[in-house]
């Protein structure tokens, strides 16, 4: 059996990761779960938060995700998103202004917020944060 398994995260407007990993670490909905070379086959939805993985060369890296499914093949792991960027292309700054105004909009009790909306904003601002500040 092969010793990797395929890894791709794709978002609409691009192919962020296509790659060998060695292991993947993935936030489906039901909890993380983890996937080695040879995994049965399944599909899940994911949360907001990271895709962890060790590369071809035994490097840990992380991908924050916005949320959407991964299919699980046994050679494979396919992961759409709506959004996604590597660690190193998160811009922390804007995750912080993201968090801030959903803070803002929830705290609104006008009325014409839509708590849903401002809630996953938020979810995905704290997910950046937590994706930027890892190794
Ligand atoms: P914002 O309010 O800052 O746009 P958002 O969560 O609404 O945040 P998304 O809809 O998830 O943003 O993403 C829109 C586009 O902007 C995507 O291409 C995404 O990769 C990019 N993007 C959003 N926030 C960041 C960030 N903090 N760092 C890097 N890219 C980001």
């Amino acid at each position: 059996m092969a010793d990797t398994i395929r890894l791709e995260i794709v978002t609409p407007q691009s192919i962020v990761v296509d790659e060998d990993v060695q292991h993947a670490i993935a936030p489906g909905t039901l909890g993380q779960f983890g996937v080695l070379p040879g995994h049965t086959t399944f599909l899940s939805t994911l949360d907001p938060g990271s895709v962890n993985y060790k590369d071809d060369s035994g490097a840990d890296r992380a991908v924050f995700v916005s949320g959407g499914f991964a299919e699980v093949l046994p050679n494979k792991v396919t992961v759409l998103a709506e959004s996604a960027e590597r660690r190193r292309d998160i811009d922390i700054d804007r995750a912080k202004s993201a968090l801030a105004r959903a803070r803002e909009r929830m705290a609104d009790k006008g009325g014409n917020i839509d708590q849903a909306r401002a809630e996953a904003a938020m979810a995905r601002a704290l997910a950046r944060l937590k994706t930027g500040g890892q190794e």
